[in-house]
């Protein structure tokens, strides 16, 4: 069978202001597994590759699969049915699936709002997939969603990959790895572990991959790693876990692994504020990590414990010091917008963020995505605004909040970054550290996202605020 697996032609807000996006690895992975099976497998990057719908459909003419596989997130879900709609139209036998977390815990409105789908992949897709590919009888395959006719069925779920070894390396071969970069370094991905055991209300990890935390070992952890540096010349690499650090003492072997090997990259992680320590984060920088980012989420104890984080004011104060006694960058994100936020609390988040000491800041808007708790609350409470997916990006206002009205949202959250960044002191450390990246990329790519938003006047008001 010839399978080609999509990431579908979209804008991407990453890719606007770093200029880069990241392997889609989860195509990577099922690519490795329709290999092992004797499947005939392509992968396409349509947003790192710059490839619109239109040539996007000339390549499934030209390699005219019997099966594609698109993965979407929540935002990106318009483009996904496009790319569907277009596989059809070149051959309506093929089998079109869709996985990824949107579809995952919307799978029967997934399948109603598009025609052109014919089955969802619920969850962990590796093994599904695998069954997908030996069964013929989809109602003998478990963890997936589908038409059988005019009716939609939903088979029981999948367990969870018990041992993640077991999971074949991702088919790095079939992506165009020259494309990701990250400054003058090429730049890689790699997944250590799965699942989360935290509960955070705005997250869906754990509903995914399961509350049981699962890893790899570090023998294979340091094949991938091999690969990415030795194969395709990676000098950058990101660790896409959860939360690296969730078993420190894991988090240090890899680390040492990395200078036993003498492997010459710079990278960075996940880390939660109450799982790092400064002998953690010590290690880590010795390894050429340099980047460390934090889920810090609120200046707001009240908000903090409202939307489930499970971490103190004081820990984020301690965990971005320890960051910086051990030499590495601190990135915090920061949330506003939960329904229950005050414009008080959200002025503390701001305030915050300067406060703690983070190099780095990310602020976003609350979004209450399918799966998460602050979903099934938002649905219930009638706070939702809209169902227009592509408005699901964080930088739109999507929920309703108690206190606050929707243009409110967007003020503050402009005014995050603009007194975040635009700080004399800050634009000195990014010449400095950064050779102006912040002011050159990131501050252009922020305005101009700002002024497609609000205009020239709007922004004149916030640089007089200043
Ligand atoms: S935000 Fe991080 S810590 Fe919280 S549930 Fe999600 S993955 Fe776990």
């Amino acid at each position: 069978m010839k399978v080609m697996l999509i990431s579908p032609p979209a804008s991407s807000a990453v890719k606007e202001v770093l200029g880069t996006t990241g392997p889609p690895l989860g195509l990577a992975y099922l690519a490795s597994i329709a290999r092992l099976e004797g499947h005939d497998a392509v992968i396409v990057d349509s947003l790192a590759e710059g490839i619109d719908l239109r040539e996007l459909k000339l390549r499934i003419r030209s390699f005219y699969p019997d099966m594609i596989g698109i993965t979407a997130t929540t935002s990106m879900i318009p483009d996904a049915y496009d790319v569907a709609r277009v596989a059809k139209e070149v051959n309506p036998d093929i089998t079109v699936l869709i996985g990824g977390p949107h579809v995952t815990f919307l799978p029967e409105e997934t399948l109603n709002e598009c025609k052109y789908i014919d089955i969802v992949v619920r969850g962990e897709g590796e093994l599904i997939f695998r069954e997908l590919l030996r069964k013929r009888d989809l109602r003998e395959v478990r963890g997936i969603t589908y038409r059988d006719g005019e009716i939609i069925k939903s088979n029981p779920a999948m367990p969870l990959v018990p041992n993640l070894d077991e999971i074949p390396i991702p088919a790095y071969d079939l992506l165009p790895m020259h494309l990701y970069r990250f400054g003058n370094l090429r730049f890689g991905t790699l997944i250590t572990s799965r699942g989360c055991p935290f509960d955070c209300i705005f997250c869906s990890s754990s509903l995914q991959f399961g509350k049981k935390w699962r890893a790899h070992s570090k023998e294979r952890v340091m094949e991938e790693l091999r690969i990415l540096h030795y194969e395709y010349g990676v000098g950058e690499v990101e660790f896409l876990d959860d939360t690296f650090t969730l078993d420190r003492k894991r988090a240090k072997e890899i680390s040492r692994e990395i200078v036993k090997e003498g492997l010459d990259i710079s990278w960075t992680a996940s880390s939660r504020v109450n799982t790092f320590d400064l002998e953690t984060g010590r290690e880590m920088k010795r390894a050429g990590a340099h980047t460390i980012y934090f889920g810090i989420e609120s200046g707001s104890q009240k908000v903090l414990d409202l939307i489930g984080k499970g971490i103190t004011i004081e820990q984020s104060i301690s965990a971005v010091k320890n960051a910086k006694k051990a030499k590495l960058r601190a990135l915090g994100s920061f949330i506003i917008g939960f329904p229950e936020e005050t414009e008080e609390d959200i002025k503390k988040t701001i305030e915050f963020s300067k406060r703690v000491g983070v190099d780095l800041a990310q602020f976003t808007i609350a979004t209450p995505y399918p799966g998460t708790r602050l979903w099934s609350i938002a649905s219930k409470m009638g706070l939702l605004l809209t169902k227009d997916w592509r408005k699901y990006t964080t930088l739109d206002v999507v929920m309703k909040s108690f206190y606050l009205t929707e243009r409110q949202i967007k003020r503050m959250l402009n005014w995050a970054y603009i007194s975040f960044y635009l700080r004399p002191k800050m634009i000195l450390i990014d010449l400095i550290r950064n050779r102006g990246f912040i002011l050159r990329r990131a501050v252009p790519a922020a305005l101009k996202f700002f002024l497609r938003k609000e205009g020239v006047k709007e922004l004149r008001k916030e640089i007089s605020k200043l």
